[in-house]
């Protein structure tokens, strides 16, 4: 029997490589930066032909693979395990294809596109808790949506906002959204419960659908990436429409507002999750007291540890990280009424040891959850205090 031809391709919803050349079971290629000028390393590519073969994939350009190796997806892209760090030689990994294996994905990762939210923002509709809005529609015509959850029924002691994939490679964290989200909607926790009586959530899954979808890194897109799009007059469609909505919708009880972001591939800083410090003393105090509920109130299987806290002038988080423009939570920190104002960095494959990944993360989306609640509980026993 004649072996198939080797195809590699991204022809797919948040694909994205360039295939060098393909000699014998050794493939080169390297990530597709397209409009970002620094190197990044979101890459997703589809496998066919291979069943029966062992194949290496090398990656020419930089650093492309993280602590656990690459993910891979058996379904479509549906659900994704990693392929563990034995699977990998420096910058290049191999993996032998079964006969079953017709049809694989690989990523850096494990994608989440518009089809998961789709799919789980369906299994919600039937909820009181949960309905969707128009945000905008990108440059490329795709229509951005917005969840509002929680106390939808009568007018909300709080609100709190968040907001996902302002770069959009940072997929990560969308998982850790749809944990938070289903929380609120539906879970019989106490916790969960006050917060259907008393708080509004509005949600963003994607502030950078187009590259979601398209498979852009997102992070350094040129000339302005949607996550330092909230300086100045924004360029994007999306961050121009939260900008103008967030202060209306707020109505003054905007408490908490929650970016959520993937860090670096790997190492200091990057296999920890944790708050990017606010350089403003009061907002990085407000930040340190959420830290020490989330880390008091935390069940999953991710460690999150106050101790990790980013305090502004430290590392990356300086001043020289947002001269290309402001972020969401800096910008949303300067709204009336708003506690905490926050980045939260979830990484993408090992939290303090633990294994991030699908379920973790969303996981980890519950406990953020219910750390709010104590977070607000706690604002309004304040507020009764003598
Ligand atoms: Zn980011």
């Amino acid at each position: 029997m004649t072996k198939q031809q080797l195809q590699i391709d991204c022809n797919f919803p948040g694909g994205n490589i360039v295939v060098e050349d393909i000699a014998g079971a050794t493939v080169h290629l390297h990530q597709d930066l397209r409009d970002t000028r620094q190197d990044w390393f979101y890459w997703c590519f589809r496998v066919r032909g291979a069943a029966g073969r062992t194949v290496q994939f090398v990656f020419t350009k930089s650093r492309a693979l993280g602590v656990r190796g690459p993910a891979v997806s058996r379904d479509q892209g549906s659900t994704w395990q990693w392929l563990g760090a034995a699977a990998v030689q420096d910058n290049a990994f191999s993996y032998a294809f079964t006969e079953q294996d017709e049809d694989l994905r690989f990523s850096f990762g494990m994608p989440y596109q518009a089809s998961h939210w789709r799919c789980f923002a369906d299994s919600l509709q039937a909820t009181p808790h949960f309905a969707l809005q128009p945000l905008c529609a990108t440059t490329k015509g795709r229509a951005v949506e917005y969840a509002v959850l929680g106390c939808l029924q009568h007018v909300p002691a709080y609100r709190v906002a968040l907001a996902c994939r302002h770069h959009c490679c940072e997929m990560m964290a969308s998982y850790a959204l749809e944990g938070l989200i289903a929380w609120v909607v539906q879970d019989a926790d106490a916790g969960a419960a006050w917060l259907r009586d008393n708080v509004q959530f509005l949600c963003v899954p994607f502030a950078d659908l187009d590259g979601v979808e398209d498979g852009d890194q997102g992070k350094g897109r040129h000339p302005r990436d949607h996550g330092r799009d909230y300086a100045g007059v924004s360029i994007h469609a999306a961050t121009a429409a939260l900008r103008a909505l967030l202060p209306a919708w707020s109505a003054g009880r905007l408490r908490v507002a929650i970016d959520l972001h993937c860090p670096w591939l790997a190492g200091e800083h990057n296999e920890a999750l944790y708050l990017v410090g606010a350089e403003d003393p009061r907002a990085a105090r407000a930040q340190r007291h959420f830290s020490a509920i989330l880390e008091a109130v935390q069940t999953g299987p991710l460690h999150f540890s106050a101790a990790d806290y980013l305090p502004f002038g430290c590392a990356w988080n300086t001043n020289t990280n947002t001269t290309g423009g402001q972020g969401f939570a800096r910008w949303a920190r300067t709204l009336p009424g708003i506690d905490l104002g926050t980045a939260l960095e979830i990484p993408y494959a090992n939290a303090r040891g633990a294994e991030v990944n699908q379920i973790s993360a969303r996981q980890f989306g519950r406990d953020l959850a219910a750390a709010i609640a104590v977070y607000l509980k706690e604002t309004k026993e304040d507020q009764h205090s003598p």
